[in-house]
This record gives structure tokens, sequence and C-alpha cells, in this order.
């Protein structure tokens, strides 16, 4: 008899899904409650750093992620003019460098590739189980229905993003995320509707393009096997109280950047619709595991960032390699003996490297959003040099 743990997973997103795919390979039962009526992604695109794709290719995903991905060559990072102050070679120096590629893909797709290894693998996803409430001591999670119904388990994962309840209910307290002053706009191209000879350059090859201003920055960069364009410009966050996403006005994001870069200004020419987003992360949390030792937090939930260093979604799947890795260290049988310790090396390995990141992305918004000045020119003499590698 294996005895194995079960283990109730709240929230299937990409944090969420990795910890199961890695908790069940590590012997256990899992369970994932998500709210949503149906399995997706919203947004657009996503950047798989080498950390991820390692994790990925020890889970046998890396040639399906090929199959849906983008492997960009440079990055370049350019004045809001569209003068390149300096390039990164990424593949190949990134997979020389770090062993593993550097992936640009569709969320929906990256999302569709762990939901079906998780299925593959014998994980049971329940839609429409919004948790309302979490017994951490038993423990169990009290699920809305009609009437409301309580589901227990050996130990629950609360992976439930950025406006987490598990994390407010472990709190003991409201804990809504930080305001940041930025917004994302977000919005993708066909790459057959970028045929002006002006986007001729962006088009030569799959690199990615940064575009710095004073308190904005554009990027865009290919995913799909290079068929779509997905562009992503930041301003200073100007949505309503209480509005996190909203489609917005083509009009009004193409006149915010009407006086950068020609290529950039073109290129926004061929956005057809868009959504704004609001961006906001987290303040560093000191404990993650309840102190009954059957309750843990993981992902946005525990360490939400600004996407500036494109590390969200890669420290979530991080995560939940992480626990998986160390549940695999001892026999299903000996799960909830080793759960405590198995849960304590989890937060002291996974809290000061997600810190670290949180810290990180909010230091390149300084770099990226310079007023025109001397730190400006000095930041461009610099990057002329060396462009930053953090996150890489
Ligand atoms: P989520 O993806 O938010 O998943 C949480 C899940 O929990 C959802 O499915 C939700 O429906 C469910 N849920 C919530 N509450 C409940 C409840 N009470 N009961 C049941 N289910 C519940 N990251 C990268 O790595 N690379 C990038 O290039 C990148 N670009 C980004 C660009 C932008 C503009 C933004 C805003 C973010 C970007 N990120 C990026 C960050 C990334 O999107 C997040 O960090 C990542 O999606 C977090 O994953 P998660 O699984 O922790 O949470």
């Amino acid at each position: 008899m294996t005895n194995p743990l079960h283990v109730i997973i709240v929230g299937a997103g990409l944090g969420g899904l990795a910890a199961a795919i890695g908790i069940t390979k590590a012997g256990h039962q899992v369970t994932i409650l998500e709210q949503a009526a149906q399995l997706g992604e919203v947004g657009a695109g996503i950047q798989i750093p080498p950390s991820s794709s390692r994790v990925l290719d020890q889970w046998g995903l890396l040639n399906k992620i090929r199959t849906i991905a983008t492997l960009p060559l440079d990055f370049h990072l350019r004045s809001k003019n569209g003068e390149i102050l300096s390039t990164q070679n990424i593949q190949p120096f990134i997979e020389e460098k770090y062993g593993y590629p550097y992936f640009q893909v569709h969320r929906a797709g990256y999302h569709r590739i762990l939901t079906e290894e998780a299925i593959r693998l014998g994980v049971t996803i329940r839609l429409k189980c919004v948790v309302q409430d979490i017994n951490f001591t038993k423990p169990s999670v009290r699920v809305k229905g009609d009437p409301d119904y309580e589901l227990t388990s050996d130990l629950i994962i609360g992976a439930d993003g950025l406006r987490s309840l598990c994390r407010e209910k472990f709190l003991a307290r409201p804990d809504p995320p930080r305001i940041t002053r930025d917004l994302a706009y977000r919005s993708l191209v066909k790459v057959s509707d970028m045929m002006s000879p002006v986007l001729r350059d962006l088009m030569v090859k799959p690199c990615t393009n940064y575009w710095m201003g004073a308190n904005m920055h554009a990027m865009c960069y290919f995913i799909e096997r290079d068929q779509i364009c997905n562009i992503v410009l930041i301003i200073p966050d100007d949505l309503p109280p209480g509005v996190n996403v909203e489609s917005a006005s083509v009009e009004e994001m193409q006149a915010k950047f009407d006086s950068w870069d020609p290529q950039l200004v073109e290129l926004l020419r061929c956005v057809g619709s868009t959504t704004k987003w609001r961006l906001q992360d987290s303040v560093k949390m000191e404990r993650w595991v309840h102190e009954a030792n059957k309750f843990v937090l993981l992902g946005d939930a525990c360490h939400a960032t600004l996407p500036y260093l494109a590390q969200g979604a890669a420290q979530a799947v991080e995560d939940g390699a992480v626990l998986g890795a160390l549940f695999s260290k001892v026999a299903p049988s000996d799960g909830r003996l080793y759960m405590a310790d198995i849960l304590r090396t989890y937060e002291q390995l996974r809290r000061d490297r997600t810190a670290k990141v949180v810290q990180k992305s909010a230091d390149f918004r300084v770099i990226f959003h310079m007023e025109d000045g001397p730190l400006q020119q000095e930041r461009d003499r610099a990057l002329l040099n060396d462009i930053p590698s953090e996150g890489f």
C-alpha cells in the first residue's frame, strides 16, 4: 500500500497546474479546484526563460512547447526614437550559457500543454468551484454551492493568483495587492497584417524590441512560430478605482506613442483591438506555510511581481516544480511524516529567490522609465556596453 497524500490545489493557473504535475509525479493524488467555468488563459504572449524550460524538459514537455513557440534571436533595447542602445543575443547565447532555450509563446497554448499533461497524469480538475473559506488545521476548503460544501485533504495549496482569497484567509486580514502606478496595454497583431515597408527592420528575424521613454516603455515580440506579434505598452495607470482590466480605445493607445520611433507608430497602426491591465505586485511575505503544516501558498498568491523581467509565471512554475521535487525525495507513504519538513524547505528555497525577482522587476521600472536628462544619458551609455541580463 503506497497510501499517497490527497492534495487540493486552489486555482488552475500556470502555477497550480505545475504544482499538480510535480506532486502527481511524486506519487500523490491531486484535485484542482478552479472557479472558472472553462479552462483557459486570458492575456496574450508570455516569455519562458531557461529556468522554466529546464522544468518543462524534465517533464518531457519541451518538444510540445517548441511546436507553439518562437525562439527569439536578439533582444534590442532602444531609445524612444528607435536608436538601438544595446543588443543581447538570445539564440544561441542563452541556450549555450544556461543549457535551455528562451521561448516566447501564447499563454493559452502554454496553459493547454500543462492542462493536458496534468489530466494525462490523473489530476482531477473541478471547474466552477469557488473556494470561499479554509480550515487550516483539518485541513479543508469550503466551496460555494447550493448549499456550500466542504472538501477535506491532507494538504491544501493556495495557487489562486494576485487577488488571492487563500492569502487573505491565511493572514486573517484583507491584503489587496500593491498598486504600482503602471498599466499595460496588451495587443496581438497577425504578422500577415504587418506588411508596411516601415516595419521591415522589425520583421527581419524574430527579435524582441524594447523602447524606453519617460514613465513609459513599449515592447514587441513574436509568438506562435513567428506568426503573431505580441505588443505590450506600459504607461502610468489611469484606470478608474476598482477596475483592473478593461478593453480600451486603440486610437487613445496610439496617441500616447505618436511621437516615438516611426516603426513603433506604424506597428501600433496595425492593432485592431487592445486591453488595459492594471499592474500590481505584492510585499514580501515572511511565511507561506501555515503553522499546522497542512497549507502552503504558491505563485502570484504570495509573490506577485511587475512583469518587467517576464518572470511571474516562471516563478510560479518553479514553485510547483520545487514542491514536486521535494515530495519525490520521500516515498508516497511517508508524505505525511515529512510534510512539515518539505513545506519548510520549500518556503526557505523559494521565498528569497522570488522576493529578489519582485525587487529586481521594480528596479527595472526605474531603468526603463527614466526622464530625459543626465541619468538617462548615463543609462544609455552604460547600455551601449552591457545590456542587463537579470531574469535570463
Ligand atoms: P493565476 O494565473 O492568476 O491563476 C490563479 C487561478 O486561480 C485562476 O485560474 C483563478 O481563476 C483561480 N482562482 C482565483 N480565486 C479562486 C477561488 N477563490 N477559488 C477557485 N479558484 C480561484 N510572467 C512570465 O513568466 N512571463 C511573462 O512574459 C509575463 N508577462 C506578463 C505580462 C503582463 C502584462 C502581466 C500582467 C503579467 C505577466 N506575467 C508574466 C506574470 C504572469 O502572468 C503571472 O505571474 C502568472 O500568471 C501567475 O500564475 P499563478 O498560477 O500564480 O496565478
